[in-house]
């Protein structure tokens, strides 16, 4: 069967996390890293998810990248399109979510879509347009000092009103509760009043469900990954995908394993501990790096020694005194960049020497990694913990990977990893 959903999303979490989301709903999902190239084969899958970084660049550059993705998304036969953003809707009043909404339904021909970022599984609600982090309105919360995007205002309606030319609507909370057809009413009524993007509130996994098959004749949807929770059931209703249950079946891959660590987030930090306890470990020091010792073809040496026996780490993740102490003398930057390039040498080396499972912990890390490895493509399985999938990438040497941000994932998150990586 042919693709049938096309999404775009501004980052590489929200990508795995959006993915994440249809695999577990029983779409065969496959990430792409960058829009592909014209001739990039279309992979057998019932939805394809395309990762820019277009979340904090200027909007024209969002809306070229966002088009190009579309284009390739197109030709690729997907039925619907889905742009992804933050649950926390995270943009400024110069763009990027209104300009490439905007454009996306122009070169869709769309006449209405709807702005859903609503996510409640990791407390984002919507309420009278009102976004809710937890119990707190979202402009109550970290996101007002955001450095890029910092969120000051709530009423999403006003937020997207300031970003885009189009009308904006709310689909309100009383009309969500009844369900899909009143949903579906509103959408109308909506329509014929003239606007052309609908906020719509959402409280509950329930609800979200209701406004994904509302959304059945939609051209293009844009919100987070909770309101992608509806459209398997539209596409398995129109005989457009199988009843799937083995969306999360990915190729199986053997050969050694290791675990490289970036992250310095409190769950990381205990998931370093306690893999540490009984598994080898390698410790990359961002002095000795800064001071030109051979500490990557040291960590190289080091599990060449050792991956034949079982996996082993290499970690930079380090507690906050020893994290400052490193930004101190270096900066920040140029601390993140070192480990950064640091970990991608070694994945590299580790690669070539027949490693074919790797567990990255960080977001940085891991885009830094996927990078360095030349990967284009993640066929998306069975989740190991919320939020994080184990992957396998396309292409000709599939390696097993499994990408950690921050502070995802149980203590025995490496353990799990690994034991479910055939
Ligand atoms: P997370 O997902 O937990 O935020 P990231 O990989 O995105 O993790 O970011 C962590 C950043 O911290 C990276 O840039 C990494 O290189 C850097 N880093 C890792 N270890 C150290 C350390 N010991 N000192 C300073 N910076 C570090």
């Amino acid at each position: 069967m042919a693709v049938v959903l096309g999404c775009i999303a501004d980052d590489f979490t929200g990508a795995t996390d959006l993915a994440n989301t249809l695999v577990r709903n029983g779409l065969r999902t496959v990430q792409l890293i960058d829009v592909p190239a014209p001739d990039a084969p279309i992979p057998d899958v019932d939805a394809i998810v395309v990762a820019l970084k277009s979340r904090t660049i200027p909007a024209q550059d969002a809306v070229s990248q966002s088009l190009a993705a579309l284009n390739w998304l197109q030709a690729a036969g997907c039925k619907q399109i889905f742009f992804k953003y933050c649950s926390t809707f995270d943009s400024t009043d110069d763009g990027n979510i209104g300009p490439v909404t905007d454009a996306l339904m122009a070169a869709l021909d769309a006449d209405f879509t709807i702005a859903c970022p609503a996510f409640p599984e990791t407390g984002r609600t919507i309420f009278k347009g009102h976004l809710f982090v937890g119990d707190q309105l979202l402009s109550d919360t970290h996101m007002a000092q955001h450095p890029l995007t910092p969120m000051t205002d709530s009423n999403l309606v006003s937020v997207l009103q300031r970003q885009t030319k189009q009308s904006i609507g709310l689909v309100q909370y009383r009309d969500v509760a009844r369900g899909t057809e009143a949903i579906r009413a509103r959408f109308d009524a909506l329509r014929a009043s003239g606007e052309r993007i609908a906020i719509v509130d959402a409280v509950s996994d329930d609800q979200l469900t209701s406004i994904g098959e509302a959304c059945r004749d939609l051209k293009l949807i844009t919100g987070g990954s909770g309101v992608a929770l509806g459209l398997p059931a539209n596409y398995r209703a129109a005989g457009w995908v199988a009843a799937n249950a083995g969306a999360d079946s990915v190729p199986s891959v053997s050969g050694k394993a290791a675990i490289l660590s970036g992250s310095c987030s409190a769950a990381t930090l205990g998931q370093v501990a306690r893999f540490a306890q009984d598994h080898p470990t390698f410790r990359v020091d961002p002095a000795a790096l800064a001071d030109g010792k051979p500490v990557v073809a040291d960590a190289i040496a080091w599990a060449g020694e050792r991956l034949d026996e079982g996996p082993a780490l290499i970690y930079a993740s380090a507690p906050p005194e020893e994290v400052k102490a490193a930004q101190d003398r270096l900066g920040r930057a140029k601390a993140g960049d070192l480990i950064e390039e640091a970990m991608a040498e070694i994945a590299k080396a580790l690669v070539e020497t027949g490693v074919r499972r790797l567990v990255v912990a960080g977001g940085e890390t891991s885009g830094a990694v996927v990078g360095a490895l030349g990967v284009t493509g993640l066929h998306i399985g069975a989740q190991i913990d919320p939020g994080v999938p184990g992957c396998v990438t396309t292409g000709d040497v599939a390696l097993a990977l499994a990408l950690k941000s921050g502070n995802f994932g149980a203590e025995d998150f490496f353990e799990k990893a690994l034991a479910q990586m055939p």
